[in-house]
């Protein structure tokens, strides 16, 4: 079988499984099974496939047939400037997320040697992608997953700043260490009870990072209270949020101690970030 037929049958197989981008999908798994780019795809697609690059293509395929997401099989995932290592025990970088370091940046733009600190580092695309731009900056992350935290440690080295990032497993109510310029977090927030009717693909991304509680606002809370204490003085807190949930946040903030900056709305025009600072 030549490579251009294995690429139809792939995409037809997930066409009948109603995954909608089949075409780019099938596409993107033949150049996983065959370790090649989309352009030799094309120039060599009259060429055979090897039985064994053709076995792991099929299974490649069956598994995007039962939804499991593309960042998961090709274990990475473009985010910022930058590509991320992935796998199911973090969740997938979002182009919204892109939304908290774009406003950190602004924030900290003629600031030096500033001390960052990750709430839920997942993968570390957002904290990583900061220190990139920033090479004075320093930055700790933490989460409750070990398996997470490994994943964000090869990220760390990867993009090389490792020498810059420490990593802790805690939860944020055990932790206690250093005081920080700025806090960011992109907690879980969507509603136990909205987890179920999200799309089939969610249903792969590790429930820890997404289940906000019954009202989704738990750990936005545990974090808020938590980012009061870990804060300097003037310190900015950068929180993504749900797309209804500024309101509520708002209050939260305000009761704790914290100055509401700015609200920052991503690419599809949803209000998913807050901005505040610590009187
Ligand atoms: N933005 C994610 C989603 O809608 C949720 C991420 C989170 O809970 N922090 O799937």
């Amino acid at each position: 079988m030549n490579i251009h037929t294995a690429l139809k049958n792939g995409q037809s197989v997930l066409q009948n499984y109603n995954i909608k981008s089949a075409e780019l999908d099938s596409e993107i798994l033949m150049s996983k099974a065959i370790s090649k780019d989309k352009k030799y795809i094309i120039l060599n697609s009259n060429k055979p496939i090897k039985k064994s690059e053709l076995d792991y293509f099929k299974i490649l395929i069956q598994e995007r047939a039962k939804n499991n997401p593309i960042a998961y099989l090709i274990k990475k995932k473009d985010f910022w400037k930058y590509e991320f290592t992935v796998n199911r025990n973090v969740l997938i970088p979002r182009p919204d997320s892109e939304v908290l370091v774009e406003v950190t940046l602004k924030l900290t733009k003629n600031r030096n040697n500033l001390r960052i600190l990750d709430i839920g580092i997942g993968s570390g695309c957002i904290l990583i992608s900061i220190l990139r731009e920033k090479k004075n900056f320093i930055g700790t992350g933490i989460d409750i997953s070990n398996k997470s935290l490994q994943i964000s440690r090869i990220n760390s080295h990867k993009l090389r700043v490792n020498n810059r990032l420490k990593l802790y497993k805690s939860n944020i109510d055990n932790f206690r260490t250093g005081k920080y310029d700025l806090i960011l977090s992109n907690p879980p927030y969507i509603k136990k009870y909205d987890l179920k009717c999200l799309e089939k693909d969610i249903s792969f991304e590790p429930k820890e990072a997404l289940d906000g509680g019954y009202d989704g606002l738990s750990e936005i809370r545990k974090v808020i209270k938590k980012s009061s204490e870990l804060i300097k003085r003037k310190g900015y807190l950068v929180l993504e949020i749900g797309s209804n949930q500024k309101n509520k946040v708002k209050k939260i903030l305000q009761s704790k101690g914290f100055y509401i900056e700015r609200v920052v709305k991503d690419l599809s025009n949803h209000e998913r970030c807050i901005v505040s600072s610590k009187i």
